[in-house]
């Protein structure tokens, strides 16, 4: 069993942008590799999970997603950041424009399903690994799934919750909060040590 890093994607790994369609559009911000090269050294596994409610509003297609997502991690690469080792999405919305992807499902964060489908994909201890997000949805379902929890501020973090038929959870509070994945990464790296 090995421990992962559970990183959302818009505002952790790459900039907000509203309604990213392109690839053209993947930004890494400063750092973002950086941390990533430090948690992979560190023998953590990184995983991606991303709600994609824009495939749910028929603006892309799952393949476009994955065309998105797979120029990200060669951006990553090419900054020196190890691959990743899984990226999943959810593609729903409970009120998604295509009725295929209408659906009241169990991986749209606030909910734990991409972190409990990835843990068995990849044999990850939960209790020893951790997510990072920007929304407090994100830090929900980290922490739902038993992991530890960061917030960071570089998108969503101040934005009112997504859309869910999951009620949000107020006894939830992320387990460090920081500017950003560097900052994330070096707080995780420091609770190992401990
Ligand atoms: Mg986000
Ligand atoms: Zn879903």
């Amino acid at each position: 069993m090995k421990a992962a890093v559970f990183l959302d994607r818009d505002g952790v790994l790459i900039e907000d942008v509203h309604l990213l369609t392109r690839p053209e559009q993947v930004v890494i911000p400063s750092g973002v590799s950086a941390a990533l090269r430090a948690l992979g050294a560190a023998g953590f596994k990184l995983v991606v999970v991303s709600n994609q409610p824009v495939v749910a509003r028929g603006l892309v297609s799952e393949l476009d997603v994955r065309a998105v997502n797979i120029h990200m991690d060669s951006l990553l690469q090419r900054a020196g950041a190890p691959p990743l080792d899984g990226i999943y999405v959810c593609p729903h919305h409970p009120n998604a424009t295509l009725p295929a992807y209408r659906v009241d499902c169990d991986c749209r964060k606030p909910r734990p399903g991409m972190i409990l489908q990835a843990a068995q994909d990849h044999q990850i201890a939960l209790q020893q690994s951790f997510l990072v997000g920007d929304r407090f949805t994100d830090i929900m379902a980290g922490a739902k799934a038993g992991c530890r929890t960061v917030l960071v501020q570089t998108g969503q973090h101040a934005a009112p919750p997504i859309e869910s038929p999951e009620a949000i959870d107020r006894s939830i509070a992320p387990d460090f909060v920081c500017e950003g994945l560097l900052g994330a990464s070096e707080w995780i790296l420091n609770q190992c040590k401990m």
